[in-house]
């Protein structure tokens, strides 16, 4: 199937915008100094269609960084790299059940960083991207997903540096991944790519057209380019759809039945495959780190568009 008429989706983003403006639930995060800045009242909802169209509301202009919602991304590209059987080996795709950040998870199975949308299997999955050294990475990382976007992404210099002196834990990881055997190159460049990687600026807009690439079996519908393959968006979405919302991934996928990834400033991307994709904004986050406002628009939007995958009418 494809979208409803045109008419019918630029009338619902509108509404579903209205809808949870005015909610107020939820924290922005802080963990990040610098993400504690943001400010609340932003929200933005975009919709990009397979064909490239697009029906917005709010504020689908305004950057923020795009954090783990990179990782999807990420993870595309590795699996385009590698594919699909080393990826499964060295990274794994279940659910770890804890926080993003954990240490215990890799701990209680045997050193596996468990899925690539987790801290240690994003890490682990950025440092298997193949390159040279640590700059080459982080320019394949920064040119792929600008690919994705179908625009020249930037770096947020604050925010990346406002992380990069924050993140013993991350650090910790990733040299808890090298005792582990699971991380080639140097353990503290690679979890700098990564932290350069969740400091690249984003808009709901670009969410919308990166999450249509990956449901249009890897074609950006803006630009035409074929960023990767479609056996590589059918393997990322099946780990979005199983861990992309963090711990409340089930939830999630009981109550609005896409592949989705977030980001704890604010972001969510929720890819309807074959059809196109949902970007939303807005810095208040669940206790989990999923945008609230953001959660709320994308299961109205699903309800209303018919998108659930596991609706059979
Ligand atoms: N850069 C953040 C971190 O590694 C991303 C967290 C997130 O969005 O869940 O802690």
């Amino acid at each position: 199937g494809s979208l409803p008429p045109a008419d019918d989706i630029a009338d619902l983003v509108v509404r579903a915008h209205a809808r949870y403006a005015d909610v107020n639930e939820g924290r922005v995060a802080d963990y990040i100094p610098i993400l504690a800045e943001a400010d609340p009242a932003r929200f933005g909802l975009s919709i990009v269609g397979v064909d490239g169209s697009a029906f917005e509301a709010g504020d689908v202009g305004v950057e923020f960084s795009i954090q783990s919602i990179s990782k999807a991304f990420v993870f595309a590209l590795v699996c385009e790299e590698i594919g699909h059987e080393a990826v499964h080996e060295l990274v794994g795709v279940n659910n770890t059940g804890l926080a993003f950040n954990s240490l215990i998870a890799m701990e209680l199975n045997g050193g596996s960083p468990m899925n690539p949308m987790v801290n240690a299997g994003a890490i682990a999955t950025t440092g298997l991207l193949p390159a040279e050294s640590s700059e080459e990475r982080w320019r394949r990382v920064r040119e792929g997903l600008s690919r994705f976007a179908g625009r020249k992404l930037a770096l947020d210099e604050v925010v990346y540096r406002s992380e990069a002196e924050t993140n013993h834990r991350n650090r910790a990881i990733g040299k808890l991944l090298q005792s582990y055997g699971r991380l080639d190159p140097d353990p503290l460049e690679t979890v700098d790519v990564y932290t350069r990687q969740c400091a690249l600026s984003v808009t709901a807009h670009d969410l919308a057209v990166m999450g249509a690439t990956l449901a249009d079996g890897g074609v950006n519908p803006i630009t035409g380019e074929q960023v990767v393959s479609a056996a590589v968006c059918r393997d990322t979405l099946t780990v979005l759809a199983s861990c992309g919302m963090y711990e409340r991934s089930g939830e999630w996928l009981f109550e609005i039945g896409l592949p989705a990834k977030s980001g704890v400033a604010g972001g969510i991307v929720a890819v309807s495959p074959g059809k196109g994709a949902v970007g939303a904004y807005s810095p208040r986050l669940d206790p989990a780190g999923n945008s609230v406002r953001g959660q709320r628009a994308c299961a109205y939007l699903s309800r209303a568009l018919g998108l659930n995958l596991f609706a059979s009418a």
